[in-house]
């Protein structure tokens, strides 16, 4: 069920398995394994700690992790995309009428997005929102505001490592079954970033096509074969020595 990625359970199952999977926790953080969330993770002892807590759950999002699960010979069945687990997840909480709370972004990408997921999901409840600028350390408000709203799954847009703190500072106090970090997400669903299509995606090209369209994440790619070198010195020299 998991592949062991630099001292990360990666979950290797297929996304239906996935929501198998999640019914047994009473409370979960699903984390997007990208190689920038697992590499960093391996630099920052509590962001690493909390990835692999029992009430964590790492899914392999992006092609980087897809290679590295392939070259420790502990495949994954499929690349499961965060932005689809939490689509996934809005359109079981709209069938089921329990309701979701969104963290991050900026105002008017936040206020958008709510508009298009009213659009197109007419029964969801969004039980609040809070764009992604204000202090981790200092930000009592949101948190009674969510304990009060007690919604069901709460999804946090304000990219990595920020968004991982933030759930990993309040998850405890929170009354949410899940939590879930989600990146750029919230610009995807307000059509402010459009998503690759799906045939780059399927050749697991989707890094390329937001690099074309925003050139300014180059330098956040020079991650992958870092993380990639990573795993291939791991598996391959140390466990031979
Ligand atoms: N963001 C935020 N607060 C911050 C910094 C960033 O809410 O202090 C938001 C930003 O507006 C954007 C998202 O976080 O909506 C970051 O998206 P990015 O594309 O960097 O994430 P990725 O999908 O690459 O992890």
């Amino acid at each position: 069920m998991f592949s062991k990625i630099l001292r990360y359970n990666v979950f290797n199952e297929t996304k239906v398995e996935l929501f198998r999977y999640l019914d047994q926790f009473q409370k979960v953080n699903i984390i997007s394994g990208n190689p920038e969330v697992l590499y960093n993770g391996l630099y920052d002892e509590s962001l690493f700690a909390k990835c692999n807590s029992e009430n964590s759950l790492i899914i392999p999002d992006g092609i980087g992790v897809v290679l590295a699960a392939k070259l420790i010979k502990e495949p994954v069945k499929e690349k499961i995309a965060g932005i689809e687990v939490m689509d996934s997840i809005i359109k079981q909480c709209e069938k089921s009428e329990k309701s979701i709370y969104l963290v991050g972004a900026k105002q008017e990408i936040l206020e958008q997005c709510l508009l298009n997921l009213h659009t197109k999901y007419s029964n969801l409840i969004i039980a609040g929102s809070h764009n992604g600028y204000f202090d981790l350390n200092n930000c009592q408000e949101l948190i009674e505001d969510i304990k009060l709203k007690k919604p069901y799954a709460i999804f946090v847009a304000m990219g990595c490592p920020r968004q991982e703190y933030f759930i990993n500072k309040y998850m405890d106090e929170l009354p949410s079954k899940i939590y879930m970090g989600v990146g750029g997400s919230f610009d995807v669903i307000a059509g402010k970033v459009n998503r690759a299509p799906r045939w780059m995606i399927n050749l697991g090209l989707e890094w390329l096509y937001r690099v074309a369209k925003e050139p300014f994440r180059i330098k956040r790619l020079g991650v992958i074969p870092k993380f990639l070198l990573k795993v291939i010195y791991n598996t391959y020299i140390i466990r031979k020595e």
